[in-house]
């Protein structure tokens, strides 16, 4: 099994990417703590250490990772606000901030000390396409979040590199997932924006959770030991287009 006795601890665990990374994590032989919002979201996820956590709880979350010593950190939580500069409010950029990076770096300043200590590790950040790689209409928070979540995977990756810690993050396009439906009924038009997503796809499909777990299985796994710092791509082609 490609991650045997690794501990992950993986936030937002409950559905979507998150919970298709924990399944996929535990079929490899990682020992998993799993984590979300909402606890209910996680029954199913046999073998692991489940709980409710907020991830914009800081005590709440340090104490969370500092306690799970993970070899492999799984930052998935996030949120998508959508509209232009001109529609977006102070509390929504807050909320966007907080959620999507401020919640990543420090659940990083909470496991960084023990992987130094026990000689290495890996973070893994869940960002988007929509960053620095691309630019999708209507994504200002969202992409604004997004890429600070790619420079600061980038700068732990350079300042713990000696240490035998790598950081990567990945950087999905459209994938199915739950809040994906949500956000096609919000348009008010769910056929038609289903079709719009799945147009600006060369691929044209929208990609599944398991194909973004099949990345975090690599990135946790010592298969990549040669990576870090990098925003691996992972769109069915969109930002090939
Ligand atoms: P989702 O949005 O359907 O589910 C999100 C999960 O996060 C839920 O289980 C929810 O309970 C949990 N959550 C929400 N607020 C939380 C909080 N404060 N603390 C802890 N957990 C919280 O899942 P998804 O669409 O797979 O998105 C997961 C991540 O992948 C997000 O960071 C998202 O930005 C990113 N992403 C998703 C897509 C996509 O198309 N689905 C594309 C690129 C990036």
């Amino acid at each position: 099994m490609r991650l045997e006795g690794k501990r992950a601890f993986i936030t937002a665990a409950g559905q979507g990417i998150g919970r298709a990374i924990a399944d996929a994590y535990l079929r490899e032989g990682a020992i998993v703590t799993a984590t979300d919002l909402n606890a209910g979201l996680l029954k199913g996820l046999d073998g692991a250490t489940c709980f409710a956590l907020d991830v914009t709880d800081k005590a709440a979350l340090q104490s969370a990772v500092v306690e799970a010593a993970p070899d492999i950190l799984v930052n998935c939580a996030g949120v998508v606000h959508a509209g232009s500069i001109a529609d977006a409010t102070d509390a929504e950029f807050d909320v966007a901030m907080n959620l999507n990076m401020r919640s990543q770096f420090h659940a990083m300043q909470a496991a960084l000390p023990g992987m130094v200590d026990r000689g290495g590790g890996s973070i893994i950040n869940i960002a988007s396409v929509a960053s620095t790689v691309l630019a999708a209409p209507n994504r200002y928070l969202y992409a604004t979040s997004k890429a600070a979540v790619i420079a600061s995977t980038k700068a732990v990756a350079i300042d713990y590199i000696r240490q035998g810690i790598r950081a990567n993050a990945i950087c999905p396009g459209t994938v199915d997932s739950p809040s994906l439906h949500e956000r096609l009924k919000a348009t008010g038009d769910y056929d038609a924006a289903k079709e719009a997503f799945i147009a600006r796809q060369p691929m044209g499909r929208i990609g599944l959770p398991e194909e973004i777990a099949h990345l975090a299985v690599y990135l946790g796994s010592d298969e990549s030991s040669f990576t870090t710092g990098q925003a691996h791509v992972i769109d069915g082609g969109w930002a090939n287009g």
